[in-house]
């Protein structure tokens, strides 16, 4: 199937947004990325289900995008359909202890729905941008909590079998991890269960959390957040700032001086830029710490080094080849 013949149907189906050649920087906090052949925002579940069955019937690549706040794109683009799931997954119910929403819900949104409903659990998700799809597939967390500590089922659309709930305890959470990649699951709703609370000191906890990330984070420029993990009990920040990572630049991108786990986009960064930056960074951690860092940005697109950007090629990887400590 080619390219218009996709456009066609969906079209067809007048499911939503559909564009071609739609440029991913407008859909990443890095504002990086090439474009994706094929963007579609679905209106609903259930226009949603059909794009996949029929994405997938027809083995056509696809990607889900939540809102792009953890993931490096191509600057050749991604050759696929990218699905977003902003406009389909938005409904959200509190019924006693347990809250109940749509994983294109913004986590921060969700996280002020359970303070106002006297619920608590979810301060530590105040000030973590993206969807709750993205903070599920990543395990997100932040101040010492992170989701797999609430949530409690998922309903999730499964490649071959179609929609069915998982419990929390069959989706592989562990740190900044999930079997939702490897899997190929798509999370459409998740259930959360939270502990009654007082509205205005979770409003408190919430503010301290807030305060403390504009102090130590480089707020107003755009980034991907941590672009390592935590090789635990050390922290990447801590061993780049040991190098004098600070201020390094390739190109346009440059290690945050406020934070060394962050890496800014000066406005005219690129995905090579960045990767490059990282490639280094990486080098000299091992080569004074013996630590191999791993990338906790997620790279879409094809195989750095490697391939012709086909969909065949497609690799939602980890980090663009980055194997070896020195390359
Ligand atoms: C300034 C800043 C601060 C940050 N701070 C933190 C932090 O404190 N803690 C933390 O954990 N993270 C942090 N992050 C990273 C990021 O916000 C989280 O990982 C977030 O949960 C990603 O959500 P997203 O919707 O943007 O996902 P995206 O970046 O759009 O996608 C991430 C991955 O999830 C997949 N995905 C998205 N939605 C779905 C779905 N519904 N079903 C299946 N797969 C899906 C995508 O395909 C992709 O592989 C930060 C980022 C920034 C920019």
């Amino acid at each position: 199937m080619n390219v218009s013949q996709v456009i066609d149907k969906l079209r067809e189906w007048d499911i939503g947004i559909v564009r071609i050649n739609e440029p991913l920087s407008k859909h990443t906090s890095f504002r990086i990325g090439g474009p994706a052949t094929v963007y579609v925002q679905p209106g609903s579940e259930a226009h949603l289900v059909k794009v996949l069955n029929w994405m997938e019937e027809n083995g056509i690549p696809y990607f889900i995008l939540g809102q792009g706040t953890n993931i490096l794109v191509s600057d050749q683009g991604v050759d696929a359909v990218v699905i977003s799931t902003s406009r389909a997954l938005r409904e959200m119910r509190v019924e006693g202890l347990r809250m109940t929403a749509g994983t294109g819900i913004l986590l921060t949104k969700l996280a002020h729905k359970a303070r106002q409903a006297g619920l608590q659990g979810l301060e530590f998700a105040v000030s973590i941008p993206g969807t709750l799809g993205g903070a599920l597939v990543m395990n997100a967390g932040a101040h010492g909590s992170e989701m797999v500590q609430v949530v409690e089922s998922v309903k999730i659309w499964e490649p071959g079998s179609g929609l069915r709930i998982l419990a929390a305890s069959e989706a592989g959470f562990s740190y900044r991890k999930s079997s939702f990649m490897e899997k190929r699951w798509i999370a459409l709703e998740a259930s959360m269960l939270l502990r009654p609370g007082e509205s205005e000191l979770i409003l408190n906890t919430m503010r301290q959390f807030m305060n403390y990330r504009k102090k130590t984070q480089p707020v107003g420029h755009a980034n991907a957040g941590s672009v390592f993990k935590n090789p635990q009990p050390e922290f990447a920040g801590r061993l780049i700032e040991d190098i004098g990572a600070k201020g390094w630049r390739v190109g346009d991108a440059m290690v945050s001086p406020v934070h060394a786990n962050f890496i800014v986009n000066g406005g005219r960064a690129t995905a090579r830029d960045v990767l490059s930056l990282m490639r280094r960074i990486r080098c000299h951690v091992f080569q004074r710490h013996s630590i191999l860092l791993r990338p906790e940005v997620r790279w879409i697109g094809p195989r750095e080094g490697g391939g012709d950007g086909t969909w065949e090629n497609l690799w939602y990887g980890e980090g663009a080849g980055l194997k070896e400590p020195c390359e």
